[in-house]
């Protein structure tokens, strides 16, 4: 199993730069690079010529890049402003030789006005993600759905999301399979199918303070092993299903971001690999 770094770990302490040159360091295998912000900030200064050839020079590579936000259920304007996002991203991934695009279905408000029926919210993923895997194919670009595990997220569950991208049947659409996300939720393990296996492109692996499903937010993750997330559980399951790929720590907690970058990206390895050594090497 490879090692990765999530930007998110350090949105607020640290640049892409420095993320780059500490999780080399550190001996990290590739970075999620944060494209809303860290990667914007990054071009002010750089172009995307200086940062392929960092990864020319150095072992850490690009797993993806994360995210695109809130690509289902939009108007049919803020649909095509996500489309074009997309194909800034895939000529992003081609200079860089960058494989994945991680996307992340809409928040949507939860009262009776706003909500919309998970037939809808399908229908709308399966038929943006058709198009975005139709533009992303002649660029060998894999898309990794994140369902996210709060109440307000229109795919929140491991089995809805699993069930979009078993309905698109593309091979370059699959998933993001995150612990925190996993949990927000109550997401089942039953749910992990053995055919899941092939879909499973990247996991984000994380911990979180116990809260009751439902109440858990990013700012509550934790180092892995530290909160209440069993999972030596998953990594048994994600063992069973032959995922062999890379684990990706991503952390969003407000005290991690007062500390010392280097301290955090240190930390963040020590404890991952601690939890992860018992099933990988
Ligand atoms: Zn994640």
């Amino acid at each position: 199993m490879k090692l990765s770094f999530n930007e998110g770990t350090t949105w607020e302490s640290a640049s892409l730069q420095q993320n780059l040159e500490l999780c080399e360091k550190y001996g990290y295998d590739y970075i999620e690079i944060r494209t809303i912000d860290q990667l914007i900030d990054y071009l002010k200064e750089n172009t995307l010529d200086d940062l392929k050839e960092y990864f020319d020079t150095h072992h850490i590579k690009p797993l993806s890049l994360n995210a695109l936000c809130f690509f289902n259920n939009r108007t049919k304007e803020d649909e095509e402003k996500v489309i074009e996002e997309f194909k800034e991203y895939l000529e992003i991934c081609k200079k860089i030789n960058c494989e994945y695009i991680c996307v992340v279905p809409s928040n949507i408000d939860v009262t009776e006005k706003g909500k919309t029926l998970t037939e809808e919210v399908n229908a709308s993923c399966v038929r943006v993600l058709t198009q975005l895997s139709d533009l992303a194919e002649p660029y060998g670009v894999k898309i990794a759905i994140e369902f996210i595990g709060i109440p307000q997220n229109t795919v929140n569950t491991f089995a809805q999301a699993f069930d979009i991208v078993k309905q698109v049947d593309r091979e370059n659409v699959g998933l993001v399979y995150d612990t925190f996300q996993f949990t927000g939720m109550g997401s089942r393990f039953e749910d992990v199918t053995d055919d899941a296996a092939e879909k499973i492109f990247i996991f984000h692996i994380n911990d979180v303070d116990g809260f009751p499903v439902g109440q858990m937010h990013d700012t509550n993750r934790v180092w892995p092993g530290h909160g209440v997330i069993d999972l030596e559980a998953h990594l048994k399951r994600l063992k069973e299903l032959n995922y062999d790929f890379a684990a990706s720590v991503e952390l969003f907690r407000p005290e991690y971001y007062q500390m010392d970058p280097e301290e955090v990206i240190k930390k963040a390895k020590e404890t991952t690999l601690e939890v992860l050594e018992k099933y990988y090497k």
